[in-house]
């Protein structure tokens, strides 16, 4: 059971780096595979990424992050065995936590800020025993979030989302499964981006963000917004509205590839 405090908790922690490692991983069933899990989940991890930096102290603070995870996966992934797991480790601020998942969702590796969120927020709203690495049709039943197309008060894809999401018009924010889309969040306005060319703060405020739609979630959960995951949303994400966007917000761009 993943509560909202086990989510506050996570979300509480800040990094001044991308540093804050968090590692989604299937533990396999059979004990005598798990001597393989370490290797699996630092393969995830190299390819995570480094946050958008190449800055040497950070990759030593992630490497750091990293042997933290692989003495957790060592000590106690046998007491996971053929579930899947939220790891969380960093050096500074120190974490070393873990959350056993009520649902099989893809592995995942992301280094950002803080700790990535968004597949407890799916798992919550998965039956227990729901698996996402199942076959499609299996997910597409239990994933539709219906959003009408047309209404007023709907935004779909991804720039009328973010306008929805930085002018606080989210009402019900709904995003996809799988999947990150790389931006930026300005330092001084929190205002979210995928372009860093939005904002006059951007040059001197701009942070990469690895995921996006990771932002987009954390800000409309903030806000009050209900935010539900979907296998397919309309226009790769979706939001219904408080109230119009703004002429700004309105600008239709091309929606989500991602
Ligand atoms: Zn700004």
């Amino acid at each position: 059971m993943i509560t909202h405090a086990d989510i506050g908790k996570l979300l509480s922690v800040r990094a001044a780096g991308p540093t804050v490692l968090s590692l989604y991983l299937r533990v396999p069933k059979d004990p005598a595979t798990l001597p393989g899990l370490p290797d699996r989940a630092g393969e995830l991890a190299a390819r995570a990424g480094r946050g958008g930096t190449d800055d040497p102290d950070t990759a030593a603070a992630q490497e750091e992050d990293w042997r933290i995870a692989r003495r957790m996966l060592e000590v106690q992934a046998r007491q996971w065995l053929g579930g899947t797991i939220g790891l969380f480790a960093c050096a500074e601020p120190r974490l070393a936590e873990t959350i056993v998942l009520p649902c099989a969702l893809t592995d995942r590796a992301v280094f950002a800020t803080r700790p990535h969120v968004r597949p407890l927020l799916l798992a919550r709203q998965r039956p227990a025993g729901y698996d996402m690495t199942a076959a499609w049709p299996e997910r597409r039943r239990s994933g539709r979030v219906p959003v009408p197309p047309q209404e007023a008060l709907t935004a779909i894809g991804l720039q009328p989302c973010l306008a929805a999401v930085n002018q606080r018009a989210a009402r019900l924010l709904v995003v996809p499964e799988s999947g990150m889309i790389p931006g930026y969040v300005c330092q001084r306005c929190a205002m979210l981006s995928s372009t860093g060319t939005d904002c006059p703060d951007w040059g001197a405020a701009a942070l990469a963000v690895p995921d996006l739609i990771e932002e987009m979630v954390v800000t409309a959960l903030e806000d009050g917004a209900e935010v539900r995951a979907a296998n397919d949303p309309p226009g790769g994400i979706a939001a219904r509205l408080r109230f119009p966007l703004t002429a700004d917000g309105e600008t239709a761009l091309p929606a989500a590839t991602a």
